[in-house]
């Protein structure tokens, strides 16, 4: 089993060996990661300037660009061509809950895996200070070794957001959908030191949708959140809607 590793926290982040470690147990991991803190990156691709891969001590590939450059990199250059069985990204420092999967690099490097034909799974920890990596890295592998028997077919991935607690204060698992955060103070005015205004995008705020069923509400339960994504975004609901409103257009 080859099992291409990344994340958007950059090579050097903790979970990221945390991940690595764990993994190591199921099969070869092969880690391609930014070579520095790429978080909110999303899909993002790097086209305006070339790629630099270099190897960390740990044997790490380092690439100077955004996860979603980490994963082609990996399939074209580093594995020449070959798919990896499957791509696990993570395990980041912070959570994606409900509207952070669109912004998340985290998750971004799963997609590009799906993209490429193979399973693929997104780790959080949900808590900036990740005192419990080890619980994730326990939950990655377990996770891991089930897409591996069992493919959810392309165009899906799991979201998978883990409480910063002990392996053994966890509740369980829930299969969630997606919340929504609240919107509020998105953008936080400042001064710089000539007093000119300056403006800092503010960290995520809570969840506004955050009730039973959602990825909050299971992280704050003490459970591991498990949400399958897909990457088609087609709302098929709107369908006919949309399509009775365009009988109505002419040319
Ligand atoms: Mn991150």
């Amino acid at each position: 089993m080859k099992i291409l590793i990344s994340n958007d926290d950059g090579v050097a982040a903790p979970g990221l060996k945390v991940l690595a470690d764990a993994l190591a147990e199921v099969g070869e991991v092969i880690v391609v990661a930014p070579d520095r803190n790429r978080s909110a990156a999303s899909s993002s691709l790097t086209i305006d300037v070339p790629l630099r891969v270099t190897k960390s001590s740990l044997g790490y590939f380092a690439v100077s660009g955004t996860p979603a450059d980490c994963i082609l990199i990996a399939h074209h250059s580093v594995l020449k061509g070959e798919l990896p069985d499957i791509v696990v990204s993570g395990i980041n420092m912070g959570a994606n809950l409900g509207d952070d999967v669109i912004y998340s690099g985290t998750v971004a490097a799963a997609i590009e895996g799906r993209f490429l034909g193979v399973p693929a799974l997104a780790m959080s920890m949900a808590s900036r200070q990740c005192n419990h990596l080890e619980t994730a890295g326990m939950v990655a592998k377990q996770l891991t070794e089930q897409l591996l028997r069992e493919d959810l077919g392309k165009d899906r991935i799991l979201n998978v957001n883990v409480p910063d607690i002990a392996l053994d204060e966890l509740r369980g698992f829930k299969v969630t959908r997606q919340g929504h955060r609240n919107r509020d103070n998105v953008v936080v005015p400042a001064r710089d030191s000539r007093n000119k205004p300056i403006y800092w995008l503010a960290p995520p705020a809570t969840g506004k949708d955050a009730g039973e069923g959602t990825d909050f509400h299971a992280i704050e339960h003490n459970f591991v959140s498990i949400t399958p994504l897909h990457v088609d975004l087609t709302a098929y609901q709107a369908f006919d809607q949309v399509s009775s409103w365009v009988s109505e257009l002419s040319l």
